[in-house]
């Protein structure tokens, strides 16, 4: 596949999931609660977790919605995330909250059972548009690690580099 077509399908998967999105909404309960900003392009999200207890111990993600404004990136990738959280722990969550980013920086890929995750790495190309990709992850990571009936805080990955 050439480098055009592939650019293509990127392009292809960010408009069909941010026309269509599959996971938009609040999950019911709502166990986390989480807003995110991303100032260099305006995206607002707002994030909800459906918590359960794992019988192994710890919590795994029961269902994951999300609203929010912003461009077809930003909205494509939490519909991504959505989809690809639901079923995992919430150590699995954290950890591909980092490999997301890795992925973003060209350091890592996917497995196949992810692979869909690997789309946004067309994104990476353009360096202004990885804040946008990394929004929903940025927000999921504060999700997690806010204590469960904390006060929702807004998060901004400004300073994120
Ligand atoms: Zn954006």
């Amino acid at each position: 596949m050439s480098l055009d077509n592939l650019r293509d399908l990127y392009q292809q998967v960010i408009l069909e999931r941010y026309k269509k999105p599959r996971y938009k909404g609040k999950t019911s309960p709502i166990d986390r609660y989480q807003k995110g900003h991303n100032p260099s392009c305006g995206d607002t999200i707002e994030l909800t977790l459906h918590l359960e207890d794992d019988p192994q111990g710890g919590s795994r993600i029961a269902d994951v919605k999300f609203e929010g404004e912003g461009c077809a990136i930003s909205m494509a990738s939490a519909d991504l995330m959505a989809e690809a959280l639901r079923g995992k722990t919430t150590d699995e969550a954290l950890e591909m909250v980092q490999k997301f980013q890795a992925m973003m920086r060209g350091e890592a890929e996917f497995p196949t059972d992810l692979r869909k995750l690997n789309v946004m790495q067309g994104v990476a190309q353009f360096p202004v548009r990885i804040k946008c990709a990394n929004l929903s992850w940025h927000t999921l990571k504060a999700a997690l690690e806010a204590a469960q009936g904390e006060q929702p805080e807004f998060v901004s990955n400004e300073a994120e580099g």
